[in-house]
């Protein structure tokens, strides 16, 4: 495969996270998952916890500037260098914008957007099933599911419209099983 710097793109619900796990394992690259970091900041009771839980427990973005603050001093270590699976960020035009000045300033590429595709439909079931098993507060209320798929639509699928001219999306199906959806990934990674 041509590099490790990976975005893991996809509506919620589609396997990102899961798919994120398989993939870190396997290209031995850190993580970085903005849903995962807020959700610690949430369990910790930190200021930025707080913040981000009257967005997250609504279905919205946690506002760009504390979102892009926060992955600008994750992908300041300097374990990014080889590789990175960023998880769930970007998320919205600005956010695109500000990550491609970001990895300019410190001359790391963007190799592949994995965009995992599924429909609207698949994500409303999943999501229900998911608050069953994981207990997440933003998969229970049918309210906030539509919310969050209101603004993956509105706000986060045109991050793709600035990714597509770049020649660097690779679309994924993402409906099957964990394993094969894995395989898909690999195939599109060339790995
Ligand atoms: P996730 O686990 O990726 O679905 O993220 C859970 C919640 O964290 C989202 O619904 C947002 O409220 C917030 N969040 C995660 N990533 C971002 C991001 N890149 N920008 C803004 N908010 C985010």
């Amino acid at each position: 495969m041509s590099g490790k710097h990976i975005l893991l793109f996809g509506p919620p619900g589609a396997g990102k996270g899961t798919q994120a796990s398989k993939l870190v394992t396997l290209l031995q690259v850190p993580h970085i998952s903005t849903g995962d970091m807020f959700r610690e900041n949430i369990k910790n009771e930190t200021e930025l916890g707080v913040l981000a839980k009257s967005y997250s427990s609504q279905g919205k973005l946690v506002p760009d500037e504390v979102t892009i603050a926060m992955v600008k001093d994750r992908l300041s270590r300097s374990d990014v260098k080889t590789g990175f699976l960023l998880d769930g960020f970007p998320r919205s035009v600005p956010q695109a914008e500000a990550l491609h000045a970001i990895l300019e300033e410190i001359g790391l590429p963007i190799d592949h957007v994995v965009n995992i595709s599924v429909s609207d439909d698949d994500i409303r079931s999943r999501l229900a099933k998911r608050a069953g098993i994981e207990g997440r507060a933003d998969d229970a209320d049918p309210k906030v599911i539509q919310n969050r798929l209101d603004t993956y639509k509105s706000q986060s699928e045109p991050c793709l419209d600035f990714y597509r001219p770049k020649g660097i999306v690779r679309d994924v199906d993402g409906i099957g099983s964990i394993d094969e959806v894995f395989d898909r990934i690999k195939l599109v990674l060339n790995y």
